[in-house]
């Protein structure tokens, strides 16, 4: 069975090239002032106030998704960053230290160097220890947000912590950038922020349609300015073009998988270096993988033009990845109906364990609660050293068996 590629694609690689030679080119005149920041946030701070703003989680996966990740990491290894952190981190690091970087296809010679670097740990602490390493490198300022984690309910106690901890940030964020905060920027940032991240919602819906019009595989990479451009109207632009070519394909009747029987949702980290891969493979076997925490993880209702601090911290604590087990399983189970979902595949991670939920019996609990089939396969986001080819090739053909064996392919659960 085919696989089919989105005519949006050409547009994307566009919009994608623009935003990098934006920054590049901001970085080398020093015509704006560089921040490197966490993915989910808070950029929408650095935007209004002029910054051009560089995601190393995006590197890293770029590294990732050509394969070059394993190239480096060992000499970050041997700066003493352990091979069981992320893998990202180490990546990035060891790039750093061999002089290279992917942007080079975009004609940056380097990463742009950031005048500060302003994390989030509601992900992980590994992004604040992967930044203090360049902090120390360039003797830049690292600041950011410590977050709550394994949050059961997020209260209004905890978003006012952590919005005094994104207020905190704005004066010395000014004296870097050299200009005042207004609040009419800062909306202005926070509703075309809204915008993109509503758009890339009504992307992502678009899959519950039978037969999904987008599979997981793609919508990997068309995430790309949901995760980087925030706040740029070209991210609008683009998704814009994008629900228009997803609709037209609910509309006309295209799968993005010819043929499709199943539906699963992948929870977990994507194998950057595989994301090919393992799209033919499902594919051949009349499989679409419709729906992710992954990629819903750049999806932030909360955000509010009228509320811009209280509805940034929100949004952050609101996150798959920030919450306990309780509300990340009720997520999931409303994620499978919404989807008609056949299956789950767990992805176990290595070196992303905040990213890993199979660890304390999640796949099990699910299983039993929803009565549906679920498998885990190792991996990891970019270190290839931990997957095998042939051993998920061999564990996702026996689970596709598990679920014609259940005789009632394409209908999901509840639906
Ligand atoms: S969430 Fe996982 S992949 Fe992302 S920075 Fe943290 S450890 Fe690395």
């Amino acid at each position: 069975m085919k696989r089919r590629v989105l005519e949006s694609t050409a547009s994307l690689k566009e919009t994608m090239v623009g935003y990098y030679l934006e920054l590049g080119s901001a970085a080398a005149a020093k015509s704006a002032p560089v921040a490197w920041c966490t993915s989910t946030g808070p950029v929408e701070i650095l935007r209004a106030l002029g910054y051009k703003v560089h995601f190393p989680e995006n590197h890293s996966s770029m590294l990732g998704a050509a394969r070059t990740a394993n190239d480096y990491m060992t000499r970050a290894h041997a700066r003493g960053y352990s091979q069981d952190i992320c893998s990202y981190l180490t990546a990035d690091i060891g790039a750093f230290l061999a002089g290279e970087t992917p942007f080079s296809a975009f004609g940056l010679e380097e990463v742009p160097k950031p005048d500060v670097l302003v994390f989030n740990t509601n992900q992980c602490r590994d992004v604040r220890d992967w930044y203090e390493f360049y902090g120390r490198t360039w003797d830049v300022p690292v600041i950011g947000i410590e977050s709550m984690h394994m949050i059961e309910n997020v209260t209004d106690i905890q978003v006012d912590a952590i919005a005094s901890q994104m207020e905190d940030l704005v004066p010395p964020l000014e004296e870097i950038a050299g200009t005042r905060l207004t609040s009419d920027n800062f909306s202005e940032i926070i509703a075309l922020s809204k915008e993109c991240v509503d758009l890339w919602k009504s992307c992502m819906e678009m899959a519950a349609h039978k037969p999904s019009p987008v599979t997981f595989f793609d919508s990997t990479i068309h995430m790309g300015p949901v995760v980087t451009m925030r706040g740029i109207p070209a991210a609008n632009e683009y998704y814009r073009l994008f629900l228009s070519e997803l609709q037209k394909r609910v509309d006309d009747g295209v799968a993005a998988v010819e043929g499709e029987r199943f539906r699963l949702y992948w929870e977990g980290m994507p194998i950057w270096g595989k994301l090919r891969e393992l799209s033919e493979l499902f594919a051949a076997l009349s499989t679409t993988v419709v729906a992710s925490t992954y990629c819903n993880s750049w999806i932030f209702d909360a955000l509010d033009a009228a509320d811009p601090f209280r509805s940034m911290a929100r949004a952050s604590l609101e996150l798959f990845i920030v919450r306990s087990d309780t509300p990340k399983e009720s997520y999931i189970e409303r994620m499978v109906r919404e989807f008609s979902v056949d299956g789950i595949v767990f992805h176990d991670s290595r070196t992303c364990p905040s990213n890993s939920n199979c660890r304390y019996g999640m796949p099990e609990r699910l299983r039993e609660q929803l009565d549906i089939p679920v498998i885990t396969i190792e991996g990891d986001q970019i270190d290839l050293r931990c997957y095998s080819s042939e051993q998920t090739k061999t564990s996702l053909e026996g689970f596709i068996e598990q679920l014609e064996d259940r005789g009632r392919p394409g209908e999901g659960v509840g639906d």
